[in-house]
């Protein structure tokens, strides 16, 4: 998944989190068409819009509107997709660069490579998740997909925005990946990790086929567990699942069918690897 410079993320998080403050939203879950009632924008989640899109800001002889699909798969989905266009209604320069017709299309956030999507879902992640209310609960909870369960039961977004955040949050070594067919879409890895000799340069990127033997793989051979939601789990070594890593770590791995949305998510977890300074 492309990604925006740490300024920029920065930038938009801060915003996010000052729209909150205006409107006095300090308690999970924060409510995206509650803040589009406080700024007099009119809102509606049951629109017919183009295929492959999920929401839309129009400006109509002066006035906002946000469109949200009704084909959007989930309510996590949708109040991500509102919170995503709180987010070009708030985020300097994204009404001049993008309502010049006077409508602007978003598609899903997994399909954002332009700079002012990815800005606006940043926007929307820290929006829906804002850091001061979600860090406690990372801190709190038993690490992997226990904690992204209760992420997305406390925010109430879908488990992959959950999942993105919580990679964002760990304080331990964390990845999550999101596949579908059995190929990749994108890894993010927390930041412990990131660090850790042969991560960086080895992560799994968008099109790269799962590790047979993975519980991911097993998952994504049967369509039919992918829709019904089914989870499997497994142990492997770190090196499994980025193969610039030397043996001696293991990651636990848990994953998951995300039924209609088709895909599996994936979320890798330890509570230590090796002190690699050992080894020199
Ligand atoms: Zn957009």
């Amino acid at each position: 998944m492309p990604k925006l410079r740490g300024s920029d993320a920065t930038r938009c998080r801060r915003t996010a989190r000052a729209v909150l403050q205006e409107c006095g939203l300090v308690v999970l879950p924060v409510d995206p068409e509650d803040i589009c009632r406080k700024k007099g924008i009119h809102y509606s989640d049951e629109t017919d819009l183009p295929a492959g899109y999920w929401g839309a800001l129009v400006r109509e002889n002066g006035e906002f509107v946000i469109l949200v699909s009704a084909s959007c798969p989930t309510a996590g989905n949708r109040r991500f997709s509102a919170s995503h266009e709180l987010g070009h209604y708030h985020l300097d320069g994204h009404l001049a660069a993008l309502l010049s017709s006077g409508t602007h299309y978003s598609g899903p956030p997994h399909t954002a490579t332009n700079p002012l999507e990815l800005e606006a879902n940043v926007f929307a992640s820290e929006l829906l998740m804002p850091e001061p209310l979600v860090r406690p609960i990372v801190d709190g909870t038993d690490i992997g997909l226990t904690s992204v369960r209760i992420i997305a039961e406390r925010c109430e977004t879908s488990l992959t925005s959950a999942a993105i955040r919580y990679a964002e949050l760990a304080p331990d070594p964390v990845a999550i990946i999101v596949s579908h067919e059995g190929a990749v879409e994108f890894c993010s890895v927390s930041p412990s990790l990131w660090n850790y000799p042969g991560v960086a340069r080895s992560k799994p990127q968008r099109g790269d086929d799962l590790v047979r033997g993975t519980a991911a793989y097993r998952l994504s051979r049967s369509p039919e567990q992918v829709s019904q939601v089914a989870e499997d789990s497994d142990e492997a070594g770190l090196e499994v699942w980025f193969p610039g890593c030397d043996p001696g770590g293991e990651l636990v791995e848990e994953s998951k069918g995300l039924g209609r949305y088709g895909r599996v998510l994936t979320v890798l977890s330890t509570v230590d690897l090796p002190d690699f300074e050992d080894w020199f």
